[in-house]
């Protein structure tokens, strides 16, 4: 890059955004800053637009207004930073931009100040210009300069001040709590932090704030809230990040009723920043019924439900097992080739699938016209027909057959999509999912696992299933979905010590380790613990989701690539050899 000479900032004050100025400001002497997007050279004018994050101006340079200044111009390239002062003046008719904000109007400049210069940046700065991701998070600070992305963290923005002003006005207390401390029990392996003084020992960083909160309860603190950093470390998906960022909150004597009076406002309120108009409240279903009807415990409520007909053709379901009739409205009847498609996705999970509905209605007409009554499905909608395929599996067999017939139903529905239209993005169908199952089997351990987390209460008539019957015992825990997806879990959560310490038997920790894991916690519930019930929201996916992204990514500022690196400050790194040895750490050799 060419040495060019820089301009000092000195005293100089800026007048307006980029985003600011229109007709009414003609005539106005104005002072922009911001830097050079694109620049037009006609010879004897010069075309700068000028940008920050609140918009576009442009700027003109004239030749026969300021030779010096023009030529001055002529230096500037993409991505410099500049000033310039100038007049308001309106353009020519021809001339307006309708999709500029400050399309009426441009700066006539008299003057120019080149405050930094730029190497050719290593994308344009263009919405339209898709740019290979590794690329952008290694140059992240240019990437944020481009428009989507400023709209995304400005939305952000505006969500988390609307989530503190609206539990702010709720009575909800803003509360931090440690990052260093010890493991959390939320499923995911821990971040370690080794501590110096203590050589051999660490904190670990929180997978979320569950044990604080709950002793801010028992602390008296009722109504916390936090927007909270958590970190996992756990194989990394699409919408997964080693650390992310929850709207925690817990209230001290509530009913799952009263959680969902804060949120369901609270989620119309965020999507209401958005510009999007959501009405609570929203449904509720069992995850019974869930599973059920969608196969899934995070339904997407856009498609239509599945129906359990095995009581109207018993013939065509595996001994035992439920047979499921999958409806998708308006498709038309699919081709060879897309019954061949779905029938062998369904045989590799396992079903047995009835794809050729012509062909049932012509063998089965009764059992038929009662299968499409109960699924309201027409002559030209797509109806299939699954069961189980082989023998049952799983502790909960029905749902092993639920499951799989979920995801053919969710398969379908994106492979017909732009016949039925269904998978809009900005139609909202929030549900909540309740009366989770408290367990999860977990087949590597063979033993039952807390499907929420095991601070979470049985259900009041279930408490003697805790030993005699895992699989069938509920919990008081419910997930807030929306198409699709989690946005968040909870649960009324245990405030007794004795039924605390029967949960904890029951996922086979001994005394011994339920005392050395949460040992302060079951003393704390020892003295005046108040019955307590909370949840977290999962900020980035509700941004995402509502910023219209598919990817947490585009909406977490300084994201991690799916290995868990941070391409542009390159961690996480090896450290010298003397920091490793204060901290009383060597290094094995790596097998490979
Ligand atoms: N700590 C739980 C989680 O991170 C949320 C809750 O139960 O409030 O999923």
């Amino acid at each position: 890059m060419d040495q060019i000479q820089l301009d000092f900032l000195g005293d100089l004050r800026r007048t307006h955004t980029c985003g600011a100025l229109r007709a009414s400001g003609e005539g106005q002497a104005v002072v922009l800053m911001g830097w050079v997007h694109r620049r037009r050279d006609h010879g004897g004018v010069i075309f700068v637009d000028l940008r920050d994050r609140y918009g576009i101006t442009q700027v003109v340079f004239h030749e026969d207004v300021d030779a010096a200044v023009h030529k001055r111009a002529e230096e500037v390239r993409p991505e410099y930073v500049i000033a310039v002062a100038g007049n308001v003046a309106l353009r020519g008719p021809a001339a307006v931009n309708p999709n500029l904000a400050t399309g009426e109007i441009e700066v006539v400049a008299s003057k120019i100040w080149i405050l930094n210069e730029s190497r050719t940046p290593p994308f344009p700065m263009e919405e339209q210009v898709d740019v290979a991701e590794d690329v952008r998070l290694k140059y992240r600070y240019v990437d944020l300069r481009r428009p989507h992305m400023q709209r995304n963290v400005v939305l952000r923005s505006r969500i988390a001040f609307a989530v503190r002003e609206f539990l702010h006005s709720q009575g909800f207390l803003e509360i931090e709590t440690p990052f260093m401390t010890r493991s959390t029990p939320e499923g995911a392996r821990d971040y370690l932090v080794p501590s110096r003084v203590q050589p051999g020992s660490f904190y670990a960083l929180p997978q979320s704030p569950q044990i604080f909160k709950q002793l801010l309860m028992i602390g008296g603190y009722e109504k916390y809230f936090q927007i909270v950093r958590c970190f996992r470390d756990e194989d990394l998906r699409a919408d997964r990040q080693p650390e992310f960022t929850q709207i925690d909150l817990e209230m001290s004597f509530p009913q799952q009723e009263r959680i969902f009076e804060v949120i369901e406002p609270l989620i119309e309120r965020i999507c209401a920043e958005a510009g999007f108009e959501v009405r609570a409240p929203f449904p509720r279903l069992t995850y019974a019924e869930a599973m059920r009807s969608y196969g899934s415990d995070k339904p997407d409520c856009r498609v239509p439900p599945m129906h359990p007909v095995e009581d109207l053709a018993p013939d065509l379901a595996n001994a035992g097992m439920p047979l499921v009739a999958i409806h998708l409205p308006g498709t038309g009847a699919p081709s060879r080739k897309e019954r061949d498609d779905l029938k062998a996705f369904g045989q590799e999970r396992g079903l047995r699938v009835y794809d050729d509905a012509k062909r049932l209605d012509r063998d089965y007409p009764a059992q038929m016209a009662e299968i499409r009554r109960r699924a309201g499905a027409s002559e030209n909608d797509l109806l299939i027909l699954a069961t189980w395929a082989g023998e049952p599996t799983g502790h909960r067999p029905e749902e092993t057959v639920y499951q799989a017939c979920g995801q053919l139903r969710l398969y379908c529905a994106h492979k017909f999509n732009d016949r039925h239209k269904l998978l809009d993005p900005q139609c909202f169908r929030f549900l909540w999912v309740v009366d989770f199952p408290m367990f999860e089997w977990d087949d590597e351990e063979q033993r039952w696992n807390a499907a929420h987390h095991p601070f979470t209460s049985v259900h009041d008539q279930d408490l003697d299933k805790l030993t005699a019957d895992p699989a069938r015992c509920r919990a008081k825990s419910y997930d807030l979905v929306l198409n699709g997806t989690e946005l968040g879990s909870g649960s009324i959560r245990i405030h007794r010590r004795d039924v605390q310490a029967k949960v904890f038997a029951a996922l086979g920790f001994s005394d011994e380790e339920a005392r050395r894991r949460f040992g302060f916690l079951l003393e704390a519930l020892e003295y005046g613990a108040p019955p307590h019930g909370g949840i977290a929201l999962g900020l980035d996916r509700i941004v995402m989701i509502l910023a219209g992204e598919s990817s947490i990514r585009d909406v977490i500022p300084f994201p991690k690539t799916a290995r868990g690196t941070d391409l542009m400050c390159d961690a996480p790194s090896p450290v010298p050899e003397r920091q490793l040895k204060e901290l009383g750490i060597s290094i094995r050799a790596s097998k490979k």
